[in-house]
């Protein structure tokens, strides 16, 4: 068995002449949390409708691995719904209808037999935590509690992938945790995941892989490691120290390995590619300057730095 899930095969999707997705080929693994990221207007939600087959593409394939078949998913799109769980910036389910009413009508429209629609239900209320909410008009849930039900109505047919667009999108930080968390707890289960968000810090502990969408095309996929290897390997050492005579700490300060010093006067900045060498040479040194250190920070290459490095590119 492919322990790919579903291929992309030169996928190209234009309105006009905005190149959305230029050519994609892209693999899904099985058991993956896939996290596309872009600017916004790159094309995440055109990429992700693409392959539920909501947007049907210009030109280009995509197929789903199932056991020992493939299947083109344009040509079979009644097949693949029961295989696809879908969640979008906008909530799909009814207002006016209870907690368990929606997730009872979206079973039904995926012809669920009575048994089974029970039982999903009351899997699905307890992994999203609202069986206490079952009867609770769905108009009447907060924020937080209305995206785990549209989230729930997603998983109501047990797909075997979910797609995610900006599942945490109007979600105060706290409840985007929640969000979060729910996000890993449904692949744990066994589901594979494609979530596409901005919130490079939670994508960069979620995400098994990353693809960075611009100009039409994925211009880096890979795990973070690899991500970050795409620029240089740069840390940054922030120290406070009393009475923070910064001068006198450069002055004393030799290691071969600095690249850059920045005195900015409420601390004193180290850029270097070895934290370890700089940290050690900076503790021996520091009494023999009469400075007492008071706080020092490492700050690590981000996500975000990739992004912005990848996506500024012309
Ligand atoms: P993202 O989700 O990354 O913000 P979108 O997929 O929503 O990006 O949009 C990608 C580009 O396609 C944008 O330039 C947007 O204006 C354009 N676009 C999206 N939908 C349509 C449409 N139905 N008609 C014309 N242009 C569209
Ligand atoms: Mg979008």
């Amino acid at each position: 068995m492919s322990s790919n899930m579903l291929s992309l095969r030169r996928v190209k999707k234009y309105y006009g002449a905005n190149k959305v997705l230029d050519g994609i080929n892209l693999d899904i693994k099985n058991g993956e949390i896939l996290g596309i990221i872009g600017p916004s207007g790159s094309g995440k939600t055109t990429f992700l409708r693409t392959i539920i087959g909501y947007i049907k593409p210009d030109s280009g394939e995509i197929i789903f691995h199932d056991k020992s078949k493939e299947v083109d998913i344009l040509k079979n799109p009644d097949w693949i719904k029961k295989k696809y769980g879908f969640a979008s910036q906008h909530a799909s389910f009814y207002l006016k209808l209870t907690v368990v009413e929606n997730l009872d009508y979206f079973g039904s429209l995926y012809k669920l037999s009575k048994e089974e629609k029970t039982k999903n239900i009351n899997t699905l209320l307890e992994l999203v935590e609202l069986d206490h909410a079952r009867n609770i008009l769905a108009k009447n849930l907060s924020g937080g509690m209305q995206r785990r039900l549209d989230i729930a109505c997603s998983l109501i047919h047990s797909p075997d992938i979910l797609f995610l667009d900006e599942p945490t999108s109007d979600l105060d930080h706290v409840l985007a945790k929640n969000i979060w968390a729910l996000v890993k707890k449904i692949n744990k289960k066994g589901t594979t995941i494609v979530v596409a968000s901005h919130e490079l810090a939670e994508m960069e502990t979620l995400c098994s892989r990353i693809g960075i969408l611009h100009h039409g095309k994925f211009q880096h996929l890979g795990t973070i490691g690899e991500l970050k290897k795409l620029i240089p390997n740069e840390q940054e050492i922030h120290i406070q120290t009393y009475p923070g005579d910064y001068d006198k700490i450069i002055q004393y300060l030799n290691e071969g390995s600095i690249l850059k010093i920045e005195n900015k006067i409420s601390s004193l900045v180290i850029y270097t590619k070895s934290p370890q060498n700089v940290l050690k040479n900076l503790l021996i040194l520091l009494p023999k300057t009469g400075e007492t250190l008071l706080d020092i920070k490492i700050t690590k290459l981000q996500l975000s730095d990739v992004f912005t490095t990848v996506t500024k590119k012309k």
